[in-house]
């Protein structure tokens, strides 16, 4: 029976879907003005665990993880600014153009950690008709206001704002840092929709609506894009701890107070990343990239490290974490390689260690997605494996599907030829480009498209961006 921590609740709770069969999960996705960090990284790899978890128990999940490409200001009292709009102005380029960009570098990295892409992956601004329907619904419900433009959400209208957060709003409203918006009925209030012309700045990216030209409000996005492809009630919903307080409080709000039905069943929370013990986060600048680890380290071993701990534990991110995925990732090869080269004998004695590993993994995994233990189970496997090689070479075969197997639901893929990992194939490409880019610099366009071609022939292409050349497979 699976047991899932439910933050609403603070307990694990054992886990049964609306629908028999189904898991309906939504996932908070990426704000698209920055790269992927480490951070994200290992909560969007947290989210892949649980869901490859259900699948192998059987169930059909349905999985939605939306891009915010508008209306995430930099300060959670809405005082801020745009993080995209803001990013675009400081890089000269169109927001537009900016959230293209980092979707495409977004699943370049998410390809390379082996994260299985979502069912559904909508862009907030996809969907600024439903938006502006769920502004409408909460006017007329009471639950809103109009002030100049913008439309705020009146807290102390809605019953039990802070079930989920625990919060005592008083006293956080005193220890706050910004003054109250002279907008808002109540300090805590937040934006559905903003007028788009704030001062003399016009918000690029901007709507026609009842209220005026403006754009929606980050909270407001995810509670339309949830219920939009995933119903009104849904089973899981996930995000990093920092939504705890203000961001799923306000999903709830929005939700609950226009449907009158439960938003969220289990509300999962994953744990951050510290880097030198602070806060790892774009907003503070003290980050380091998925990308950066994945070209250095590959693929297989940055996603071992994001993996290696409980998905409620924070981690700090020092050079032992590498190091330890490194060691790891060897002893499961060395043991795959001696599974593979093993003649086999008449032993038969693996067949009960079979049993064992799945069974001690399942209950770990049971127990709200215990990382670890199921990590551990999977090593004392290999260490019976590995002094039970005189086993018949079918137990033997078996017990390397079953490896394989279990590391395919942390989204680790051993399959892959050894010695061809990501971060190799990278600095290959790197280098096929430059040659490229060299021989059209010098108008060699006979040996540019003899490349392109070729590469074209196995499977890889290449395309001439305004800011340079990118590869991909195709
Ligand atoms: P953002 O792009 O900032 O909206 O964040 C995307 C996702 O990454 C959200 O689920 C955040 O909660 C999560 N996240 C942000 N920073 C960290 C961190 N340092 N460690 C783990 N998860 C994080
Ligand atoms: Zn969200």
């Amino acid at each position: 029976m699976l047991k899932i921590y439910n933050t609403m609740t603070r307990e694990k709770e054992i886990f049964t879907p609306l629908e028999e069969d189904t898991v309906k999960i939504y996932t908070c996705g990426q704000t698209v003005y920055d790269d992927v960090h480490i951070g994200n990284a290992r909560t969007y790899s947290s989210w892949d665990v649980v869901i490859r978890y259900l699948r192998y128990k059987g169930y059909n999940v349905f999985h939605v993880q939306n891009f915010t490409d508008v209306g995430h200001l930099t300060d959670d009292a809405d005082q801020g600014e745009d993080k995209i709009e803001k990013r675009a102005r400081e890089q000269k380029v169109n927001p537009w153009e900016l959230v293209d960009k980092q979707i495409e570098e977004y699943w370049h990295v998410i390809d390379d950690l082996n994260i299985n892409r979502p069912n559904i992956t909508p862009r907030a601004t996809s969907l600024i008709p439903e938006m502006i329907e769920l502004v409408e619904t909460l006017l007329e419900k009471g639950y809103a206001y109009e002030v100049q433009g913008n439309v705020y959400y009146d807290i102390s209208k809605f019953n039990d704002y802070t079930k989920l957060s625990r919060l005592k709003l008083d006293e956080e409203s005193a220890k706050a840092r910004v003054d109250q918006d002279p907008l808002k009925r109540n300090f805590f209030d937040f934006a559905l929709w903003l007028n788009a012309q704030k001062g003399d700045q016009v918000h690029v990216m901007r709507w026609n609506s009842p209220w005026g030209e403006g754009y929606p409000g980050w909270h407001l996005e995810c509670s339309v894009m949830a219920m939009k492809y995933l119903g009104e009630t849904i089973d899981i919903h996930g995000g990093g701890i920092d939504h705890i307080p203000t961001h799923h409080p306000n999903e709830i709000a929005q939700a609950e107070a226009a449907t009158g039905k439960k938003f969220v069943r289990n509300w999962m929370h994953a744990e951050f990343i510290t880097l030198n013990g602070k806060k790892m986060s774009k907003s503070l600048g003290n980050y380091v990239t998925a990308r950066e680890l994945i070209d250095k380290h590959g693929g297989l071993v940055v996603r071992m490290g994001l993996v290696s701990g409980h998905y409620r534990s924070a981690v700090d991110w020092n050079p032992d974490v590498i190091e330890n995925a490194k060691k790891n990732i060897s002893r499961i090869q060395n043991s795959l390689s001696l599974i593979k080269d093993s003649p086999g004998g008449s032993n038969t004695n693996l067949n009960q260690a079979i049993d064992d590993v799945k069974k001690v993994f399942e209950e770990a995994m049971d127990d709200d997605f215990n990382f670890p233990k199921a990590l551990a189970a999977i090593h004392e496997f290999i260490t019976k494996i590995n002094s039970s090689l005189d086993n018949k070479k079918e137990i033997l075969d078996e017990a390397g599907n079953t490896l394989l197997e279990l590391l395919g639901v942390f989204g680790l893929d051993f399959t892959k030829k050894k010695g061809v990992d990501d971060a190799k194939i990278n600095k290959l490409m790197d280098l096929i480009i430059n040659i490229r880019e060299k021989a059209r610099k010098e108008k060699n366009y006979e040996l540019s498209d003899q490349i392109r071609e070729k590469l074209r022939a196995v499977g890889i292409q290449i395309e001439d961006k305004t800011d340079g050349p990118r590869w991909k497979l195709t």
